[in-house]
């Protein structure tokens, strides 16, 4: 993709400031780090269409790690993806050990908050997806927050899908039933779980139709699928551009809004499909740290300025919770039915 293009997503007075201050923050922080190099170009994976708008030339401001990458838009169903992409073993490489989902919690105060209040309100929607004696496979578990919180406030059997063997382990550790492996080669059986959840994994995976047949695949006649996932309509994307905290490049490849995600799911054979908007506030200070990251690096390193910050957090809840009265959340939830 020619550099010359214009993003839609670019405001033109920050892009050379931001660019050249990255720059020479990737080159001090991260010299060892080889950028992997977009060369994969895929077609849309709910039309199929190789037409496509660009929307901006990106990097990885969360983890400051070398590289440019690419964001465009399905000029058929406005499907938003990564395109062109480095190859998947590449991208693998910028989950390093830093990358926060891998990590145990720690004694962060406001990290456990929220996490705590979190667990609690997934908990009490999928109480209302499944019976109390119902089957839930959470792909993509991580360390097992959520199958803990539901251990806890629950009867329900339990199984977590998890690729990397390290994270898996650290799960298996607190006494859960946790697969090492991606779903499609996890080797659940077929027709066996009456839930299957799939927060902030959709967006990740490289084939995302190759994912969901296999969740169509392992549900019974009747289960629920349910996920989060980052929504490129929304506010936040459209004030901070490329600074949105829910493009998380190279990480994210796919972002599906609520359009997009419920014509994919329909596609795969589910009914009842449905979409609502998640108020979570530290996404929003997500973004704003990517933007202050690459234009004013020493207000980040001070300290100032954390998406944990609880006076922050607190700030922003009501500006998050009025953005989703007008359904322009940065994070969607989807649910489906197989049907019987
Ligand atoms: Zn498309």
């Amino acid at each position: 993709m020619s550099p010359a293009v214009e993003y839609l997503d670019d405001p033109p007075s920050l892009v050379l400031q931001s660019d050249a201050v990255q720059e020479k923050d990737n080159n001090a922080k991260t010299s060892a780090f080889k950028p992997a190099i977009a060369t994969e170009t895929v077609s849309c994976p709910i039309c199929k269409s190789t037409d496509f708008y660009p929307v901006c030339e990106s990097g990885d401001y969360e983890y400051v790690l070398p590289g440019k990458f690419f964001v465009v838009r399905c000029k058929s169903c406005n499907l938003f993806l990564q395109n062109p992409r480095p190859p998947f073993p590449e991208i693998l490489r910028y989950y390093t050990e830093k990358y926060e989902p891998f990590r145990k919690v720690g004694s962060n105060l406001v990290q456990r908050l929220r996490n705590y209040v979190l667990g609690r309100h997934r908990t009490n929607l999928y109480r209302k997806l499944v019976a109390p004696n119902g089957s839930i496979v959470d792909v993509g578990c991580a360390t097992g927050a959520l199958l803990r919180d539901l251990k806890k406030h629950g009867t329900w059997q339990l199984t977590g899908v998890e690729p990397v063997p390290e994270v898996a382990e650290m799960a298996r550790s607190t006494g859960l039933n946790v697969v090492t492996g991606v779903l499609e080669e996890a080797n659940l059986p077929s027709s066996a779980f009456d839930l299957a959840i799939m927060n902030h994994v959709l967006e990740h995976v490289p084939d995302p139709s190759l994912v969901v047949r296999h969740v169509v695949r392992i549900l019974k006649p009747g289960g629920r699928f349910t996920g989060e996932i980052p929504a490129p309509v929304c506010l936040e994307r459209i004030l901070f551009g490329k600074y949105w905290g829910g493009y998380h490049l190279p990480r994210h490849l796919t972002f599906f809004g609520p359009s997009q995600i419920k014509r994919f799911l329909e596609n795969h054979g589910f009914e009842e499909v449905k979409t609502t908007g998640c108020i979570q506030p530290s996404n929003w200070l997500l973004s704003f740290s990517n933007y202050l990251k690459a234009t004013n690096p020493p207000l980040i390193q001070k300290g100032w300025f954390s998406p944990h910050n609880f006076l922050l957090l607190a700030l922003s809840t009501p500006f998050a919770f009025l953005i989703s009265l007008f359904g322009l959340c940065p994070i969607i939830r989807f649910s489906a039915r197989k049907p019987e």
